[in-house]
């Protein structure tokens, strides 16, 4: 046997026990996942399918002689790409694992019937080999780069949309050992025992960084490591330059000159020792600007701190405070935007409330932890920048509630700073991502919780400076509120004294009526028999007055009866524009004499209400007086309604507004003229009288319209600019009345005409 015969087969054996080893290996990862609790996560488990796929993988590359093994091992290459979809889809969070088995199993089950059916070559060749590839095999091996090509792109997406360094780091990661297992596992493929065996040393490499990947969430920072190792080589090679220059000027020099060696090595020796003066500061020099452009700006703490210190302590506003805060460090490290989260402790646990900083509007102000949040209990007992990137993949986080988890994500921070003095969280400095979108170096995050112990006292005495101005802004508000129930108060008082001089004008202008009428009529009787058109007018004069007193006594007893018992309804169904005839009707009269308008709108298209139709027309009644009462000749009232939607679900409503173009009611008296004995101005200024312009009454019209509408379960209040009696701005008086069940129009119609009947026969 020829010597390079049997090197060739020692170098064969020795490949041959290559798979074995990655074999091996890849149990050993496995058995580490399995003691590592690996399987406890989705992610996990997928991932030890993949190594379970691996090891089979690699036994079939030894254990199936070539022929065999390159049918099969394409397809079982296919599977365990398969698997490393669907761990990539848990690991990156698709949660689209059963749609990639489906997308691997459907061409594998085709390729193995194919290779079963037909196992031949589609294309001729001279050569034998791996490369003549069944169609079975062809599809194993599109399968494998689809699937691979589909995880990348998709990978490539999330890379694209995502912004927090540390996310994007942990997806380059990912696809970065992705992308070197199937360097890998081409290689394999390849023919050629040398390929063949750096393929296994490749995709072993490879599957150890995706193991770390699924194992720990602390991943090293893949562009930090790539900018570095650039940066280190420029430097490298820039800082050469010169030296081999001064080399080959030397040695040019020398045989230029055909100058004796001795000059070589004097000049040599003057290249030296320059070198040592110059090489130095020159080296420095690249270093700094090759780090400031690939690394980032280096700062001095004790310069920053210092300039900070100052800055701070001439701020007693907290936003002020927060503006600085974030300001200083959106200039030193060129951070994207931030805000400052004042921390309060309350009786369920802590309150966040967010101060904006820079260029920071999004999510709600306040927000509640429990006393046992892990959020906030780390960043109080550890003291230290608290990444997103924890915060999502950190196990530790596992117990955050979802509602903190959301919250967190709508802040769309990178790093949350603890403000504490000790025991006690003060405030968190949230900040988004660096606009270089770099993740933050350990020195900045050193440098920022430095800035932000320093902040501990300004922010404290900042909070409390803010405490006592918003102490300060109660008092005044409660100041201005205890004047307005003063004035209220006052005005009721006044009320209670205007009450009797009102009752007793108004009950004794008719009974003062009855009486003389009466003795007229005795006096006039006793001197003569009465004619009977005398008798018929005085008469008269005496029946209006009693009419008159029968009113005011009835108004009274309404309003005992709201005040005693509440109002007590008979319900029935009723039309809104029939309730507003009937209130209007005994004011024809006075409308006519007046020249005053009533105008309706709409009524006809409101539905029917379920009410108590006397009460009603008693309230709106009293409502379309006082417009008549407070409009000028020739003015005009509306009656209008819409039907308003209940919120939440909740019945409909009616809104019904009566306007007028009469003097209007200063604001001041909007809720008291629904005070019972309430009347704006001097009670005794008004004259009696029920439809004069601005005759007075008793004062409790409106108290028993609003009992009755309130009775019925709705609201009245009025809207009016003022009183002016020159500009005429007029009263709304709108009042809400529940809508309740539909009525048949059947029953409607019954009740109508049972009204009518009543009125005819008078009851
Ligand atoms: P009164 O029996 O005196 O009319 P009300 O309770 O009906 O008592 O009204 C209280 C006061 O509200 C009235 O004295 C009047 O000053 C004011 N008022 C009521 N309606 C109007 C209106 N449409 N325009 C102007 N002022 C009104």
């Amino acid at each position: 046997m020829p010597l390079g015969t049997v090197q060739a087969m020692t170098q064969g054996q020795l490949f041959a026990l290559l798979p074995l080893a990655a074999a091996a290996a890849y149990a050993l990862l496995l058995v580490a996942l399995v003691v590592r609790g690996g399987p406890s996560n989705s992610a996990g488990r997928w991932f030890l399918t993949v190594l379970a796929g691996s090891i089979v993988w690699s036994l079939s590359l030894i254990a199936l002689p070539p022929t065999i093994y390159v049918h099969l091992n394409a397809k079982i290459l296919a599977a365990v790409a398969t698997l490393l979809a669907a761990a990539t889809s848990a690991y990156i969070g698709w949660s689209t694992e059963r749609r990639w088995l489906l997308m691997g199993a459907v061409p594998l089950a085709l390729s193995v019937f194919l290779d079963l059916v037909w196992p031949y070559p589609p294309f001729l060749s001279e050569r034998r080999g791996a490369w003549q590839l069944s169609f079975g095999e062809l599809i194993a091996i599109s399968t494998w780069a689809s699937l691979h090509i589909a995880i990348l792109s998709l990978l490539l997406r999330d890379y694209r949309h995502t912004r927090l360094p540390w996310h994007v780091n942990r997806i380059i990661h990912w696809a970065l050992f992705v992308v070197l297992t199937a360097i890998g596992e081409l290689l394999v493929l390849m023919p050629g025992l040398w390929i063949l065996g750096l393929g296994q040393i490749f995709r072993l490499f490879a599957i150890v960084g995706l193991f770390h990947a699924v194992t720990s969430h602390r991943l090293f920072d893949v562009r930090a490591r790539l900018r570095r190792s650039i940066a280190f080589t420029v430097i490298v090679l820039l800082s050469a330059i010169p030296a081999a220059a001064v080399l080959f000027l030397t040695i040019w020099l020398t045989e230029r000159f055909a100058l004796r060696l001795t000059f070589f090595w004097a000049a040599a020796l003057v290249v030296v020792a320059g070198g040592f003066l110059v090489y130095q500061p020159f080296r420095r020099g690249v270093e700094r600007i090759v780090y400031r452009y690939l690394v980032g700006r280096e700062f001095h703490t004790s310069k920053v701190v210092s300039q900070y210190s100052q800055a701070i302590a001439r701020t007693l506003d907290v936003e002020q405070l927060a503006q600085v805060i974030l300001t200083t460090v959106s200039d030193l490290l060129g951070v994207s935007r931030g805000a400052l989260l004042l921390v309060t402790r309350c009786e369920e646990g802590f309150e966040t409330e967010m101060v904006p900083g820079v260029y920071h509007s999004s999510g709600s102000q306040r927000q509640r932890f429990s006393s046992d949040s892990q959020f906030i209990n780390t960043l109080l007992e550890e003291h230290r920048p608290l990444l997103q990137y924890d915060l999502d993949f950190n196990p530790h986080f596992e117990a955050l509630t979802q509602e903190e988890r959301d919250w967190l994500v709508a802040q769309d921070m990178d790093l949350y700073v603890p403000i504490h003095d000790g025991d006690n969280l003060d405030g968190i400095i949230a900040l988004g991502p660096k606009k270089s979108s770099q993740a933050y170096r350990a020195n900045e995050l050193e440098l920022i919780q430095v800035l932000a112990e320093q902040t501990v006292v300004a922010l404290q005495n900042a909070r409390l400076y803010s405490e006592l101005n918003r102490q300060n802004e109660r008092i005044r508000s409660l100041n201005t509120d205890l004047r307005k129930q003063y004035d209220r108060l006052e005005i009721l008082d006044r009320m209670k004294s205007d009450f009797i001089t009102i009752a007793s004008h108004e009950l004794r202008t008719p009974l003062t009526q009855i009486k003389g009428y009466s003795d007229i009529l005795a006096h006039l009787n006793e001197m003569a028999p009465l004619d009977q058109e005398k008798a018929r007018d005085l008469m008269g004069h005496i029946t209006r007055a009693s009419n008159r007193l029968e009113m005011l006594i009835t108004a009274m007893l309404d309003a005992s009866e709201l005040e005693v018992s509440g109002m007590e309804l008979m319900k029935s169904p009723a039309r809104l524009e029939m309730i507003i005839q009937n209130a209007a009707a005994p004011l024809a009269h006075a409308l006519d004499e007046r020249h005053i308008i009533l105008h309706c709108e709409n009524l006809e298209e409101i539905p029917v209400l379920e009410v108590d139709f006397q009460r009603l027309v008693q309230a709106l009644g009293n409502i379309i007086g006082n417009a008549v009462k407070y409009t000028p000749d020739h003015g005009v009232i509306t009656a209008s309604a819409i039907v308003v939607p209940g919120a939440g679900g909740n019945d409909d409503f009616v809104e019904l507004v009566i306007a007028d173009t009469g003097i209007g009611i200063d604001p001041q008296y909007h809720e008291l003229i629904f005070e019972k004995f309430f009347r704006i101005g001097n009670p005794e200024l008004h004259s009696t009288g029920a439809t004069k312009f601005k005759g007075g009454g008793p004062g409790l019209g409106l108290h028993i319209a609003k009992g009755v509408i309130e009775a019925h379960g709705g609201h009245i209040w009025v809207e009016s600019s003022g009183e002016d009696e020159q500009q005429m701005p007029g009263s709304q008086f709108h009042i809400l009345l529940p809508v309740g069940e539909g009525t048949e129009f059947g029953e409607l119609k019954r009740v109508e005409s049972e009204r009518v009947g009543d009125w005819e026969t008078g009851d």
